[in-house]
């Protein structure tokens, strides 16, 4: 591993770490050209971040996203890759899915080698159409701030300046080098979540380009969400008049929930809520109609399988048996599981940090909500990291995203030299 060029001209935050971490650890040197080109490469990463961002392109504006899927096609087209812009035929559509979906661009570049990696990242952003004039791109010290800079513009920009290394440094021993970045991420993915899990099925290993947080963690496992939605139907009657002639959906809706309420397991993760409930039109009127919501969680994809069986169960029970009652249980996103490869790919990260002085952390606790990464891992048995984006903050708020722009280059280094070591076999 160790090489014996000498250190390359750094800049004074990263030598400083260097230095320091130089006296006390002996670790493997960087490599100079590969870390040279990611310090000239910072300043074109940040000219495409600025177009990307200059761009609006929130989960439901089509012409948005079609437009910044035009641009990032036509910069991987420059790269070499056989680039496509796809438009979904295969919806997953859940309760708040909007008519049309965005598109996905699709790249691969083709390597003299066997190992087959994917790189993935989204487009679209939860902001609407008009607030970039508040927040546009711009540098102040060493933060670049902008609508949907963090969350996820860097991702796709971090992709599209990994990808000009490797062709600058004439880098091919990668089998297939693929490029996936969609439009509706930021809606749970109903276009692209089919596509996501069918071209990482047969990947060594996927990188996802969701931010890194503020300390450019990498992750390993995230919650998945998944949402029931519980409906009654009775009969209505005059309450005063003729109560016995209706069926009180309200009644059922009650009983239902009363015996789904315990679903939950806590000790492995799986939670189940009721949170939402609505029925009956007027006081005098035996409901007709009634329906709940629960919020569901789970850290292990079989969970939702049989939390969606146990409640299928438990719905032919009824309190009312003329009332009819559905249950419609929606995955909105899987759960991500660590395995042995994300881990190892991941420890290895550790090595490649520790090249240019910094420390990097992997977490295999899933916290918060799910991403992409959890779609891209149901059907393999590779890799799947996530939040191998620049660190930063302020995703999903209104005035202040940002990211760190120091954490360009080594995100960079690091993406890069992932990809070289896994093409080659270094990394196993
Ligand atoms: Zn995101």
């Amino acid at each position: 591993m160790s090489r014996s060029l000498p250190a390359p001209p750094l800049t004074p935050l990263i030598a400083s770490l260097w230095l320091a971490c130089a006296a006390t650890f002996a670790h493997a040197e960087p490599m100079t050209d590969v870390q040279a080109l990611a310090q000239k490469e910072q300043q074109p990463l940040l000219d495409t971040l600025r177009d990307l961002v200059g761009i609006e392109s929130g989960s439901k504006d089509i012409d948005g996203l079609n437009q910044i899927a035009e641009r990032v096609a036509g910069q991987l087209k420059q790269l070499g890759g056989t680039v496509e812009i796809l438009h979904p035929t295969d919806i997953y559509r859940l309760d708040d899915t909007p008519e049309t979906i965005g598109p996905a661009v699709h790249a691969v570049f083709k390597g003299t080698g066997s190992k087959k990696i994917m790189l993935i990242a989204h487009m679209d952003t939860v902001y609407l159409k008009g607030m970039l004039k508040d927040q546009p791109f711009r540098v102040d010290g060493d933060k670049a701030y902008g609508l949907g800079i963090a969350d996820d513009k860097q991702g796709v920009a971090l992709i599209l300046h990994t990808v000009a290394m490797l062709q600058k440094l004439n880098f091919k021993d990668y089998g297939t080098l693929t490029v996936l970045t969609n439009g509706d991420e930021e809606i749970s993915s109903p276009g692209w979540r089919s596509t996501i899990t069918k071209f990482a099925a047969d990947q060594d290993a996927v990188f996802s380009f969701e931010g890194g947080g503020t300390d450019g963690t990498l992750r390993l496992a995230t919650s998945g969400i998944g949402s029931a939605y519980l409906t009654v139907q009775g009969k209505s009657s005059h309450a005063g008049a003729r109560p016995e002639g209706g069926v009180n959906a309200l009644y059922e809706l009650s009983h239902q929930v009363l015996q789904m309420k315990d679903l939950s397991k806590p000790e492995q993760g799986l939670k189940l809520n009721w949170t939402v409930s609505k029925a009956g039109t007027n006081r005098n009127v035996i409901p007709a109609d009634a329906a709940a919501q629960a919020d569901a969680r789970a850290l292990k994809v079989a969970d939702f399988d049989e939390l969606q069986k146990a409640l299928q169960e438990k719905i032919k029970n009824r309190l009312l048996p003329d009332s009819r009652v559905e249950l419609k249980f929606e995955v909105r996103r899987p759960p991500l599981e660590a395995n042995d490869a994300s881990r190892r790919v991941a420890a290895y990260g550790k090595t490649i940090y520790g090249e240019i002085g910094l420390s990097l952390k992997v977490d295999e606790k899933a916290t918060g909500g799910g991403t992409d990464a959890a779609f891209a891992a149901l059907k393999t048995s590779g890799a799947v990291v996530e939040g191998m984006g620049l660190s930063g903050f302020g995703a999903h708020s209104n005035d202040a995203e940002y990211v760190q722009i120091n954490s360009i280059v080594p995100r960079l280094y690091l993406a890069t030299r992932m990809i070289m070591d896994l093409s080659t076999g270094k990394l196993k």
